[in-house]
């Protein structure tokens, strides 16, 4: 599939990232065939990401963060899956930062 080239354009949300922008801080180099509002699925694309399409919903206190980590817990649902939870760092417990610093 040929990549479509955005240049300084969002990956995710298609702005403008270019120095000088709001969005060029934190922005990332990205390349991705994920659907978003912007962009159709299977359209894959080179361009940045911004922070703000960076940040996820931490899952335990539900604000929006920029660093996370994900970790695995126990399956709670009947088929037994492995599940994880994606947790920004005021949430993780001293034995989480314990397991990441190991
Ligand atoms: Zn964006
Ligand atoms: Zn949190």
């Amino acid at each position: 599939m040929k990549t479509l080239e955005i240049g300084d354009r969002c990956c995710f949300c298609g702005e403008d990232t270019s120095w000088g922008s709001d969005k060029f801080v934190d922005r990332i180099s990205c390349t991705t065939d994920t659907e978003t509002e912007v962009f159709a699925e299977g359209q894959l694309r080179h361009g940045y990401q911004c922070a703000e399409c960076q940040m996820i919903d931490c899952w335990r206190c539900g604000e929006l963060t920029l660093e996370y980590e994900i970790f695995e817990v126990e399956a709670t649902c009947k088929e037994g899956l492995p599940t994880t939870e994606v947790v920004c760092p005021d949430c993780w417990t001293d034995e989480e930062v314990e397991k990441l610093n190991a």
